[in-house]
C-alpha cells in the first residue's frame, strides 16, 4: 500500500542527495534484472516514490525535474487533481464492463471530444483502443475496409510502434524489428521531409515523396499513407512547410486515406489539440495516444464518419479498449485544457524554452538546429562545424543532466537528437533551470 501524493506539499524543484542512480534504485535495478525481461530497456533507472506537475521523486529522495513526461504522456503534469479525481471517483464506481458488451457514457463522450478538437468540419467518428501501435493497425484496418485496397506507405525515420504490423512500417529495423521474425507486409517506404539535411522545398520533397510511392506500388493499390506531422522518435523533425499539404493533397485525389499518426505530437503538445491543425491539414483520420487521458492508458482513432463506418460491426474493438477509468481521465484532460488554457501554456513553452534553446544555440556550435512546436522541442547535436551526428555527445549531456536532477531523452534514427516534452504546465523558472544545466553540461564536455 502506497499512500497518495499529498499535492500541495509535493517539491517542484530538482534536488539530488545521493549518487544517480542511489543505492535503493540500484538494488531494485538488481531485482528488476531477475525478474524483468531483459527485452524492456531502461533509460533512466531510477525508481519512482512519487510525482506531481513537473517533477518526480525517487525512491532515495532525489528529485528530477521531468523533461521527458514518460515519453509525452503526462502532457498537463503529473498527478493533476482533476485526472486524480477522475480517475478515484470512476475506480469506485465501475472499472470494466466491456464497451462492446455493456456500453457507458464516457466512451461515447471521448469521441465527441476527439470528434470536436480534431481538425475539419465534416463529420467524425472514432473508436477507442489502448495505445498507439494498436491504434495505428486499426487505422490500416479502418482504411484497408473502406479502400477495398491492401497497401500502406510510410515515411523515412518513422516510428508507429512494437506490434507486427507496425514494426514493419519503422524506419529503424534495429531495434524494433531485429530478429522478430517476418513483419507484416505490404508496407512502402519514401522520402519524408528534413529541411536540416534535404535542404529541399516542402513542394520538391513532397515530389520526391510521391515519386517513390507511384513508382513501388502506385495509388490504385495504396490503402493509406502514414505521416507524424511531427516526427517524434526520428527526431522531432517538422517537415518544411506545405510539404504535408501536398502529400494529402495527392491522396484526396487518388482515394487513399492520409492519416496522421498523431501519437506523439497530439494532445495539446504542439500549442494545438492536434499539430495537424498547424499546418493547415485535414487528416482523414487521426491516431492518437500518449498525452490523452494523463497517463492512463487509452488510445483511439478519429476521423471521417464515412470511413470509420465503412467497418462492419465486430470488426473494431477488444476486451479492454475505452476503459472506463482510462476514459473518465480523458475527459478530465480534455476539460483541463479548456479551463487552464493549456494549448496557450504550449506556446508559452515553446517561446521560453525554444527561445532559451536557440540563445544555447548561438554558443554552443554542437548545436546543430533547433526544431520543433510547443512542448515537443528538440536540439540536433552534430560535428561541430558539420552536419555529421554526434551521438556520443548527445549520450554525455543526458547522462550529466540525469545527476543533476533533470530527465531527458534522445531520439533520431542516428541517436543525435535530445528532445524535451515537459509538461505543458512547466513554469518559466522551471525551464530556465533546466536550461542552464543543459548549458553547464554541453560546456563540461
Ligand atoms: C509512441 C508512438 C507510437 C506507439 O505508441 P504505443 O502506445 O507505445 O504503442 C506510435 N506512433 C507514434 C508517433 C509514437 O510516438
Amino acid at each position: 500500500m502506497t499512500t497518495p501524493v499529498e499535492t500541495s506539499t509535493h517539491p517542484q524543484e530538482r534536488k539530488i542527495v545521493t549518487a544517480i542512480p542511489g543505492p535503493k534504485s540500484q538494488a531494485m535495478h538488481e531485482r528488476r534484472k531477475n525478474a524483468v525481461s531483459n527485452g524492456v530497456g531502461a533509460a533512466l533507472p531510477v525508481y519512482i516514490a512519487s510525482a506531481h506537475g513537473s517533477v518526480v521523486v525517487d525512491i532515495d529522495g532525489n528529485q528530477f525535474i521531468d523533461m521527458a513526461s514518460g515519453i509525452g504522456v503526462t502532457t498537463i503534469g503529473h498527478t493533476d487533481p482533476a485526472v486524480v479525481s477522475a480517475v478515484q471517483n470512476q475506480v469506485a464506481n465501475f472499472t470494466h464492463t466491456c464497451f462492446t458488451v455493456t456500453p457507458y457514457e464516457d466512451y461515447v463522450r471521448v469521441a465527441e471530444l476527439l470528434a470536436q478538437h480534431s481538425p475539419g468540419t465534416h463529420a467524425k467518428k472514432a473508436v477507442l483502443v489502448n495505445s498507439g501501435a494498436e491504434a495505428v493497425e486499426n487505422a490500416i484496418k479502418i482504411a484497408r475496409k473502406y479502400t477495398g485496397k491492401n497497401a500502406v506507405g510510410v515515411l523515412d525515420h518513422a516510428y508507429h510502434g512494437r506490434t507486427n504490423m507496425t514494426m514493419a512500417m519503422n524506419f529503424k529495423n534495429s531495434p524494433y524489428a531485429t530478429g522478430y521474425g517476418s513483419l507484416g507486409t505490404a508496407v512502402f517506404r519514401a522520402p519524408s521531409s528534413y529541411p536540416f539535411h534535404d535542404g529541399l522545398s516542402g513542394e520538391e520533397a513532397a515530389k520526391s515523396t510521391i515519386w517513390y510511392l507511384e513508382k513501388q506500388v502506385g495509388a490504385q493499390d495504396l490503402a493509406c499513407i502514414f505521416v507524424e506531422p511531427i516526427q517524434g522518435e526520428g527526431g522531432f523533425m517538422v517537415p518544411a512547410d506545405g510539404y504535408l499539404n501536398a502529400i494529402q493533397a495527392w491522396c484526396t485525389e487518388n482515394n487513399v486515406v492520409f492519416v496522421a499518426d498523431e501519437v506523439q505530437a497530439g494532445m495539446a503538445r504542439s500549442g494545438a489539440y492536434f499539430s495537424s491543425e498547424t499546418f493547415g491539414l485535414v487528416p482523414d483520420l487521426i491516431t492518437t495516444a500518449k498525452g490523452i487521458a494523463g497517463g492512463m492508458p487509452l488510445a483511439g482513432v478519429v476521423g471521417r464518419a464515412e470511413i470509420m463506418d465503412a467497418s462492419h460491426p465486430g470488426g473494431l474493438g477488444g476486451t479492454f479498449g475505452g476503459n472506463p477509468v482510462a476514459c473518465a481521465a480523458a475527459v478530465a484532460v480534455f476539460d483541463q485544457i479548456e479551463k487552464e488554457g493549456l494549448l496557450a501554456e504550449a506556446r508559452r513553452v515553446e517561446k521560453v524554452f525554444g527561445g532559451g534553446l536557440r540563445d544555447l544555440q548561438a554558443k554552443h556550435p554542437i548545436i546543430g538546429e533547433v526544431r520543433g512546436k510547443g512542448a515537443m522541442l528538440a536540439i540536433e547535436i552534430v560535428q561541430p562545424g558539420t552536419k555529421d551526428p554526434n551521438p556520443q555527445a548527445v549520450t554525455s549531456i543526458v547522462q550529466y543532466c540525469f545527476e543533476r536532477g533533470v530527465l531527458l531523452l534522445n531520439a533520431g534514427t542516428n541517436y543525435n537528437v535530445i528532445r524535451f516534452l515537459p509538461s505543458v504546465k512547466t513554469s518559466d523558472v522551471q525551464l530556465a533551470d533546466v536550461l542552464s544545466v543543459l548549458d553547464e553540461a554541453i560546456s563540461a564536455l
